[in-house]
């Protein structure tokens, strides 16, 4: 039998999601209290956690890929008023319409869901690459996703790369000026400290990404920072 992602994993995989944003929940309430309002970690934890529900609420017999996707972004769109909201509810949407009406995709297909993900967020909010937000831990993913799915590497070795770039885009919004959201106000202020967005970026790829390396049943190619 082929590896695959089925609706059931997905369901699981957003109640992961929502317990690692849960965790992080006071951490990312400090870097947003930096050069924002405090309340991303709060945005986060309780969106993902109010898509969790609405995903596990499913029949996960006959839910299909988008079923679950959608269901999440309408969730978390009526439980966060923050910016967050809806640009995580636009990502979510267009992993739906990658994904469509299946009730499961084969494993090698989750790259794109990346990639997916990463445009919505990019069509939503309008930022750029280097503007110091969540896209830059997506748009660094859903690149590296892309490159590898056009080369056909291996899927072990892309969603190593994969959890790395998020990380490593998270990061380099450091050194950052931010250009859009409410740090962007802070102009030259907003450099030397990591974006929020980004920083819960980082963690849901890292989720997404280690928990389809599990289900792939490849060894990992590298070890992932949060090895
Ligand atoms: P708010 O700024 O409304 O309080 P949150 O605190 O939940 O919302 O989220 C802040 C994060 O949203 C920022 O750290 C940044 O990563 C992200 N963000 C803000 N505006 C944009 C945008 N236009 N495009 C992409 N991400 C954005
Ligand atoms: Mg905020």
């Amino acid at each position: 039998m082929s590896v695959e992602l089925t609706a059931r994993d997905l369901i699981e995989e957003m109640k992961l999601i929502a317990d690692r944003l849960a965790e992080a929940r006071d951490e990312l309430c400090r870097l947003d209290g930096v050069i924002g309002d405090g309340d991303h970690g709060v945005a986060m934890a309780d969106g993902f956690a109010a898509a969790a529900k609405a995903a596990s609420l499913l029949d996960a017999n006959s839910a299909t890929l988008a079923d679950v996707f959608n269901s999440s972004a309408k969730a978390l769109l009526n439980a966060v008023g923050a910016s967050s909201g809806p640009l995580y509810a636009t990502a979510l949407m267009r992993a739906a319409k990658s994904a469509g009406a299946r009730g499961a995709i084969p494993i090698g297909e989750t790259p794109t869901l990346v990639v997916a993900m990463a445009d919505g967020i990019k069509a939503r909010g309008q930022a750029a690459i280097g503007d110091k937000t969540m896209l830059d831990a997506w748009g660094k993913a859903a690149a590296v996703a892309q490159q590898s799915l056009n080369e056909g590497a291996p899927l072990a070795q892309t969603l190593e790369q994969i959890r790395t770039a998020g990380h490593e885009g998270a990061e380099a919004t450091k050194t950052m000026i931010a250009g859009k959201g409410r740090a962007a106000r802070l102009g030259e202020r907003s450099r030397g400290h990591i974006d929020p967005g980004a920083a819960s970026a980082s963690l849901i790829i890292d989720a997404l990404a280690a928990d389809w390396l599990r289900l792939s049943g490849e060894k990992a190619y590298t070890k992932g920072p949060s090895d």
